[in-house]
């Protein structure tokens, strides 16, 4: 795509949209950028938009003046008014991706999903990467597109998380090979109904040919359905049992395509829905070209994703680990499932309107104590209290250092301490991030027990 010349403007200056204002002025466009606060606001701004010579317009229909071409990126709707007159006056509006595409060589190997979007894409890029193909990851995890789309070689595949707001935006982008993990509510405040969600994530097949590959969940009803509407070839995964051809988990071993790949305690990631993450992973490599035998012996030394039942520390027999990215019910519970017994969970933060009594039934089997953290602490108490009727004790801990002293006391080897706040962090921390890393810090400097 020849930008040169053109009056650009981005929409959004978070990661993504500072990558894309940088790409641009790398292609010689004249750049303008837009965003809804104030540039003070955004401190990692300032260097950036001095380097693309671009200038800062308050987010308005005055900002694509003369442009000719907008570019948005994932957290800016394109359902605004504003974007819609834009466009009804013949401006051309381009997701983040779809623009940094246009200047993508090789092959593309996209991962979307509600949940295990992250796991997945950094283990599809371990995989292709131990069998020696020039990869690069990025995409909604780590780095931009935009920042490294110009590094791309032909014979090189570009592993992408892709969020439904960038799948949604998506134009013409091939994608040789495409995963659908699951798709369940999330979002809907954007999206409007799960429909258009479950629609936004399937435009990423829309663009495939038929020599392209669709991997999808078997067992989940709306990944499923993608089946019907595909031009490319669709591959199935699932870990409830053999499938005529895919992917799939049987008592314990994973098989592929009928043939026995490997036994599922080979898997260095906890919990059921970790290998699901891997039949997809494994699926998506051997069609890029990675030889099973050595998906098998990569998937053995994934390291995992930092924040994600991340083990942290063995002290005194009892483990230690940081699911900080737990941040609503439905991950705890995924947390919890992947434990059987003897747990102290950490729970609370910010609230999100949740119901957190399906957590309960879980917590009464496996758990020893739950200590409560955070502004939702209060609220937590109320629905688990009657739910588990005396039968897991339930303690205010306040903050992560007292919630970890009161667990390092009453833990005994063999336990396991957990944090799955199920909750946002955002009333103590700056990020889940900054939650999983105080935790870590905090689980560090704790002591032997003396004997
Ligand atoms: P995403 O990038 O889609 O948010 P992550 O890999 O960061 O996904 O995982 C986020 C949380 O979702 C994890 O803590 C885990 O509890 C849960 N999760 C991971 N993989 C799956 C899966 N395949 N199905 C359901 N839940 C999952």
């Amino acid at each position: 795509m020849d930008v040169n010349g053109l009056n650009c403007t981005v929409f959004g200056l978070g990661k993504s949209g500072l990558a894309t204002v940088a790409l641009l002025a790398r292609r010689g466009a004249v750049v303008r950028a837009s965003d809804q606060r104030p540039l003070a606001e955004i401190p990692e701004a300032a260097a950036v938009l001095e380097a693309a010579r671009a200038r800062f317009v308050p987010q308005g229909p005055e900002a694509m003046d003369g442009a000719g071409l907008a570019i948005l990126s994932p957290g800016v709707p394109p359902e605004l008014p504003l974007f819609a007159q834009a466009r009804a006056a013949g401006l051309t509006l381009l997701g983040d991706v779809e623009f940094a595409s246009r200047f993508l060589r090789g092959r593309v190997l996209a991962i979307t999903g509600s949940n295990g979007k992250t796991t997945t894409t950094a283990l599809c890029g371990h995989l292709l990467e131990a069998a020696g193909l020039p990869v690069k990851v990025g995409g909604n995890i780590g780095t931009p597109l935009a920042a490294f789309v110009e590094d791309t070689r032909e014979d090189s595949w570009t592993v992408l998380e892709l969020s439904s707001f960038q799948t949604q935006m998506l134009t013409s982008m091939r994608i040789h090979v495409g995963v659908a993990l699951n798709v369940t509510p999330d979002h809907l405040d954007r999206h409007g109904s799960f429909e258009n969600y479950a629609a936004a994530k399937a435009r990423m097949f829309a663009f495939q040919q038929p020599e392209d590959h669709a991997v999808l969940n078997h067992a989940d009803p709306v990944t499923a359905g993608y089946a019907a509407e595909m031009r490319a070839q669709v591959r199935w995964f699932q870990t409830s049992g053999p499938l005529p051809s895919g992917f799939w988990l049987q008592d314990g071993t994973l098989y592929a395509d009928g043939a026995s790949w490997m036994p599922a305690s080979e898997i260095p990631l906890r919990g059921l829905h970790n290998v699901e993450n891997v039949l997809a992973a494994g699926c998506a490599a051997v069609l890029a070209g990675v030889p099973l035998e050595t998906a098998r012996r990569a998937v053995a030394t994934f390291p995992g994703v930092e924040h994600r039942i991340e083990f942290v520390r063995r002290l005194g027999g009892v483990d230690y680990f940081n699911d900080s990215k737990a941040t609503n019910v439905d991950a705890a519970i995924k947390a919890l499932e992947s434990f059987d017994s003897g747990l102290w969970v950490i729970l609370g933060g910010k609230d999100k309107g949740s119901d957190y009594t399906p957590l309960a039934p879980l917590l009464r089997a496996r758990a020893r104590g739950v200590l409560l953290v955070g502004a939702a602490a209060g609220l937590i108490r109320s629905h688990l209290e009657p739910a588990l009727g005396g039968a897991t004790p339930l303690f205010d801990s306040g903050d992560l250092a007292a919630a970890l002293r009161e667990a390092h006391a009453r833990a005994r080897a063999g336990d396991t301490v957990l944090l799955a706040p199920a909750c946002a962090s955002f009333d103590q921390f700056t990020s889940y991030e900054h939650r999983g890393q105080v935790f870590k810090q905090l689980v560090l400097a704790l002591e032997e027990p003396s004997p």
